[in-house]
């Protein structure tokens, strides 16, 4: 009762499972027991890179309050919560300012010595957030799909604009029903490959669902001779292939981690200058939105369970990530229960 299992994660694509001490609840902590934690992009990245040493991780996670320290009054034991995974501070310079999706101090969990890849998790106050009304299973979509309002909001997509949204992973698919509510008069979503991704793409609302690998992106492509707006989420190369399709004045918003040497932008700069266009940057650190997203999986403008291709338990969960690295067209999100 003592022990939990957690997962570690260690570069290059490494894996155990360890039956490890429960951590202590601390003054401004809760110690979650968690239902539900999905696999992302950022979990590839730690255990082909960034994992240099044994790690734990896992960061979408939904669960149930077990305990909580005595400097936490919002949430109590028994109470279901998602978890931001980096809050702000709200004293330092950014968030007096008004600033906090621009705190650098706020409190997170990626310290700890275990993560959502387990039985329980350690949480800091600030990143409890309370939630009913869902599956835990697609309650622990908050957490990416915060991640794709980000991406729509730096775009700053407006009532009528024409949109690409190029690259359909799971943020890339969450981001075309918000590019819609924010009043895109058209969504196109490009992707390499079709498969499940594209055809979650067009019950998403994308008008229409180019494969580039069949077909190039090119301006004439599209009935206005570009877009106004883009939302990449792929490699950094789709920038470049990108830009030239924009309209005077697009936004290109771009959502990646690539490491190692191929993580250098190129596109034509007379053309960035003389189309004014304009490069920006999404990365939803800190995590915000959470209570703004759990209304749109509630109300069914975000369909949760269409995103979700597998569940599989805790103990699998070496098995849920080589699935995710070798089988990439036919997975969207995998949820890990314990
Ligand atoms: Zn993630
Ligand atoms: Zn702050």
């Amino acid at each position: 009762m003592n022990t939990m299992l957690a997962g570690f994660v260690k570069a290059p694509f490494g894996f155990e499972m360890r039956e490890v001490p429960i951590p202590d609840v601390r003054d401004d902590w809760a110690l979650v027991k968690v239902d539900a934690c999905g696999i992302c992009g950022t979990d590839m990245h730690y255990a082909n890179h960034l994992a240099t040493e044994w790690q734990g991780f896992g960061h979408e996670v939904a669960g149930v309050v077990m305990s909580v320290g005595a400097g936490i009054t919002h949430v109590k034991e028994g109470d279901r919560v998602v978890l931001e995974s980096g809050s702000y501070c709200g004293t330092c310079e950014q968030c007096r300012n008004g600033r906090s999706d621009l705190c650098p101090r706020g409190k997170n969990f990626w310290q700890n010595p275990t993560m959502g890849f387990a039985e329980y998790i350690l949480a800091p106050r600030e990143c409890l957030v309370p939630y009913s009304g869902l599956t835990p299973e697609v309650a622990c979509l908050t957490e990416p799909i915060g991640v794709a309002v980000d991406m729509v909001r730096v775009a700053d997509i407006a009532l009528g604009d024409e949109v690409l949204m190029f690259g359909l992973g799971p943020i890339g698919l969450m981001a075309i029903p918000l590019a819609r509510m924010r009043g895109a008069a058209r969504v196109y979503a490009a992707n390499r490959s079709g498969g499940r991704r594209a055809q979650v793409a067009a019950a998403f609302g994308a008008d229409e669902v180019i494969l580039t690998r069949d077909n190039p992106l090119t301006p004439g492509h599209f009935r206005k001779g570009g877009v106004d707006r883009a939302l990449v989420s792929a490699s950094v190369e789709a920038i470049g292939q990108a830009m030239p399709l924009m309209r005077y004045g697009g936004i290109l918003s771009f959502i990646g981690i690539q490491y190692g040497d191929g993580a250098r932008i190129s596109f034509d700069a007379n053309d960035f200058h003389f189309k004014k266009l304009q490069l920006r940057a999404s990365h939803a650190a800190p995590a915000l939105y959470f209570p703004q997203v759990l209304d749109l999986l509630r109300d069914g403008h975000v369909d949760g369970n269409q995103l979700i291709s597998h569940v599989m338990p805790l103990a699998k969960l070496p098995e849920a990530m080589a699935l995710v690295r070798d089988h990439r067209e036919e997975v969207l999100k995998v949820v890990i229960t314990p």
